[in-house]
């Protein structure tokens, strides 16, 4: 799929938009190599649990892939995130900022710990955690910045890695929504004191359910082993020192992520194709896509755009679900919560960009005639608005 396939189906353009019964979900996981075979290995030789090769060979394999040395397998992305706060010693008393858009799981991993998270606003552009307003909320409370690498593009490192140093605070890298993109042309996850990352099943790949923590420190690195496993000693068995976590992969998910991994680079090419494919079709329209940073190259988790009002983003998803297509909406900022809401907060960049962004069916096994459906669904809807406009 390529962008001059994309013209030549733009010029043939016969096809009706409204086609019933057809169905674009915005997400589905492909599964379509040795993912089967590895898991019925699982199963045929008794592996199932947290022990067995996938383990080993999914960690080393991510680490390779990423170019961190030590990776660290769990069972989500959002104890990924925990563990790697705990292994800082971050706790009751400090403070982390993290941004205001993004998942809710940036925020609540920080709770967890007993720490408070501490929002920052994004840029207008590219969306991600802004830089200068990150310098606004250090405090001597902040132990740490979480940069969340949102929709696959990438939050401005050098800037954020500058501030962290300068304030003596850890630089944490949230790649939930980042496998496979580049900062200056290196893997973001290995940017920070320490990354996590998801493997849900609508991340870029999957386990179904899984994260991985990867840190260039050893010692970092054996903390988090150790708290993974219930803070087991080195020296005697069934003997804890620490208060742990069983936060395990087990040998049945890192079997799918082997063979996710196999094939990392055909996803994360067909995702940058389709990308390409709805910045071409859907060019000459009011739309604004994602922007990514000077020295980023996005893997495009999920492709975003905004339009021009919020009234206008709720029009157009009604029609995409008329159509059988399936949008989301951009995060809804975390502080808007009540659950974190503080009286007083505001974060007016955050709040404009989810109130007027969706994101658009974005797997990788989307064919050439799906996005061409999904184009002529969102052309649609501007023609009609152009042509209520000339009524009045
Ligand atoms: C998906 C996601 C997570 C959490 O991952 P889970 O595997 O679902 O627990 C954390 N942060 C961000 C930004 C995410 O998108």
């Amino acid at each position: 799929m390529d962008a001059s396939q994309a013209s030549r189906t733009d010029t043939a353009g016969e096809a009706h938009a409204e086609q019933p019964g057809r169905r674009v979900p915005v997400y589905a996981p492909s599964l379509i190599g040795r993912e089967r075979d590895y898991v019925l290995e699982c199963l045929d030789s008794t592996w199932i649990s947290s022990k067995g090769r996938f383990i080993a060979q999914f960690e080393s394999g991510f680490s390779a892939f990423v170019g961190v040395p030590h990776a660290t397998s769990v069972c989500n992305g959002t104890v990924a995130l925990h563990l790697a706060l705990v292994a800082l010693g971050i706790g009751p008393g400090d403070e982390v900022i993290v941004p205001t858009l993004t998942y809710v799981a940036s925020a609540n991993a920080v709770t967890y710990t007993g720490a408070k998270p501490v929002f920052a606003d994004c840029r207008a552009d590219d969306w991600q955690i802004d830089p200068a307003d990150v310098a606004r909320k250090m405090t001597p409370r902040t132990k740490a910045v979480m940069a969340v690498h949102l929709y696959g593009s990438a939050a401005d490192l050098d800037s954020l890695a500058a501030l962290c140093a300068r304030h003596d605070v850890a630089l944490v890298e949230d790649c939930a929504e980042a496998i496979g993109t580049l900062y200056k042309g290196r893997h973001v996850g290995g940017h920070g004191r320490v990354s996590a990352f998801s493997f849900f099943g609508n991340k870029t790949i999957t386990t179904g359910e899984g994260g991985m923590v990867l840190t260039r420190d050893p010692d970092l690195h054996e903390r988090i082993g150790r708290l993974r496993g219930q803070g087991l000693s080195t020296y005697r068995e069934y003997w804890h020192d620490v208060v742990g976590y069983n936060y395990r992969m087990t040998n049945i998910c890192a079997a799918i992520g082997t063979a996710q991994l196999e094939r990392v680079d055909d996803i994360l090419q067909a995702k940058r194709a389709l990308a390409a494919l709805y910045r071409e079709m859907l060019r000459d329209l009011p739309l604004t896509f994602q922007a990514d940073g000077p020295e980023v190259t996005s893997s495009y988790w999920m492709v975003c755009i905004l339009t021009r009002t919020p009234a206008e983003r709720d029009a157009l998803r009604t029609k995409l679900a008329r159509d059988g297509i399936e949008t989301r909406p951009l995060f809804p900022p975390v502080h808007q919560m009540p659950i974190y809401h503080q009286p007083g907060e505001c974060h007016p960049v955050s709040d404009d960009v989810s109130a007027r962004g969706l994101n658009l069916p974005s797997w990788p096994g989307l064919s050439l005639a799906d996005v061409t459906y999904v184009c002529q669904s969102i052309r649609a809807f501007y023609a009609a608005a152009a042509a209520r406009a000339d009524e009045h």
